[in-house]
C-alpha cells in the first residue's frame, strides 16, 4: 500500500530559497548524493570491512533518468521517514542558516558545506529513493517525492542492501544527461571520495 506523507517543514519554502540560491550552482546534486553514498559505505565499514563497497551511477536518456547507487548502511522504513523527510534532520537547513546573500561569501560556503539531499529538486521533478537496510532481510522501501509539500512511501522489492536514487530530470535539465558532464563535475567535487565510483554506460 502506498501511503502518502506530508513533509514535516515547509519544504516548498526552503526548496525555493534554495533554487534561487543555488541556481548557478546546481551541478552540486551531484556531490551531495554521492557524499550520502560515502557516508552511507562509512557506516557499515564500520561493522563489516570485507565488502566490495561502490557507487555506481547510470544514465537513461530516454527516461531522462540519472541513478545513483550504493551498497551502503542503507535505511528502514523510519529512517527513510525520518532522514528525508525532515528538513531539520538534513544538512540542507544548516546550510541555508548561513548563506548571507553576498554572491562571493556564498560561493564559498557552497564549496565548503553539504547543501544535502533536498538539492536533487532543483534539477528534478521526481526523485525516488529505494532503500534496504543492510540487516532488514527480505523488504526494502520506495520513497518518492515531487519535492512539494509531501512524499510518498511503498513497500518495494529490493535484492541487495544499499541505496538506489533515481532522478527524473526536468526538461530544461536535460544537459545533466551526459556521462561527460557527470564525469566532469564528480571530478570537480568528488575527488575525495574514496569507493570507486562506476559510472555505467546503457547499452544503446
Ligand atoms: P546530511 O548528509 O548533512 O546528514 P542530507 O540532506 O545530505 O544531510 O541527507 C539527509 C540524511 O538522509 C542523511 O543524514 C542520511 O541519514 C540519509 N541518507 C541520504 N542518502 C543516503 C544514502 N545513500 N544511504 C543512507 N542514508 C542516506
Ligand atoms: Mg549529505
Amino acid at each position: 500500500m502506498k501511503k502518502k506523507i506530508k513533509f514535516k517543514a515547509d519544504i516548498r519554502k526552503v526548496l525555493d530559497i534554495m533554487i534561487k540560491n543555488l541556481y548557478s550552482y546546481k551541478e552540486i546534486f551531484i556531490r551531495e548524493i554521492i557524499s550520502n553514498s560515502q557516508d552511507a559505505i562509512d557506516k557499515l565499514k564500520y561493522i563489516y570491512n570485507n565488502i566490495n563497497f561502490n557507487i555506481k551511477i547510470k544514465i537513461n536518456k530516454i527516461k531522462k533518468k540519472i541513478t545513483i547507487i550504493d551498497n551502503g548502511i542503507g535505511m528502514n522504513k523510519n529512517e527513510i521517514i525520518n532522514n528525508l523527510g525532515t528538513i531539520a534532520k538534513s544538512g540542507t537547513k544548516n546550510f541555508l542558516s548561513k548563506l548571507t546573500g553576498n554572491k562571493k561569501k556564498d560561493n564559498k560556503l557552497i564549496g565548503k558545506f553539504g547543501v544535502g539531499f533536498y538539492s536533487v529538486f532543483i534539477v528534478s521533478k521526481l526523485v525516488k529513493v529505494i532503500s534496504k537496510k543492510y540487516n532488514n532481510k527480505n523488504i526494502g522501501y520506495e520513497w518518492i517525492s515531487e519535492g512539494k509539500g509531501n512524499f510518498y512511501i511503498k513497500k518495494k522489492k529490493k535484492k541487495n542492501y544499499g541505496t538506489t536514487i533515481k532522478l527524473y530530470l526536468k526538461e530544461k535539465e536535460k544537459k545533466f544527461l551526459s556521462y561527460k558532464k557527470i564525469i566532469k563535475i564528480i571530478k570537480k567535487y568528488s575527488n575525495y571520495i574514496s569507493s570507486p565510483i562506476k559510472i555505467k554506460k546503457k547499452k544503446k
